[in-house]
């Protein structure tokens, strides 16, 4: 049990480890249950928002437009999450660079963001599910803070 992460998950079926297209098809998925489910407490919280924005050519799963703020929703697996950085044992020499690679677009991503003026903000998949109520708090502050300081109101 303790070598599961959401994505080197066995499959109940037959229990062969998921095949990398398999897993890829997973990660890469644009739409993820972790930012659904986040989207709709923020919803409940009564904030609006877009999703899946371009914003200086960077992919943004949620943007608060008015406020400048720019919620990341990362994949336990795919982003190198510290709590659930369990990788498959196989294939260990194509999983490290590439999610050593993702890592350093996260971070690069993330600082051209902040020099064009936006806060940005990264939340684990695993904070999501269901959304932590500190992680909604946390986005409704920051959002709250970023209109005040922008335009003067709450
Ligand atoms: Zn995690």
């Amino acid at each position: 049990m303790k070598k599961n992460t959401p994505l080197a998950k066995r499959r109940k079926t037959n229990g062969k480890p998921l095949t990398r297209s398999e897993i890829m098809s997973r990660v890469k998925s644009k739409d993820t249950g972790a930012e659904r489910s986040l989207r709709s407490a923020l919803h409940a919280e009564g904030l609006r928002f877009r999703v899946h924005r371009r914003i200086e050519g960077v992919a943004v799963d949620i943007v608060f437009v008015r406020a400048c703020v720019a919620v990341f929703v990362d994949g336990c697996f795919w982003h190198g999450c510290p709590k659930h950085a369990t990788y498959p044992k196989s294939n260990m020499d194509y999983w490290l660079p590439k999610l050593a690679e993702n890592r350093d677009r996260d971070r690069r991503q993330s600082s051209k963001l902040r020099r064009a003026g936006w806060r940005v903000m990264r939340v684990w998949e695993h904070d999501c599910l269901p959304p932590a109520r500190r992680t909604v708090k946390r986005i409704a502050d920051a959002v709250n803070k970023q209109l005040e300081t922008l335009h003067g109101r709450t």
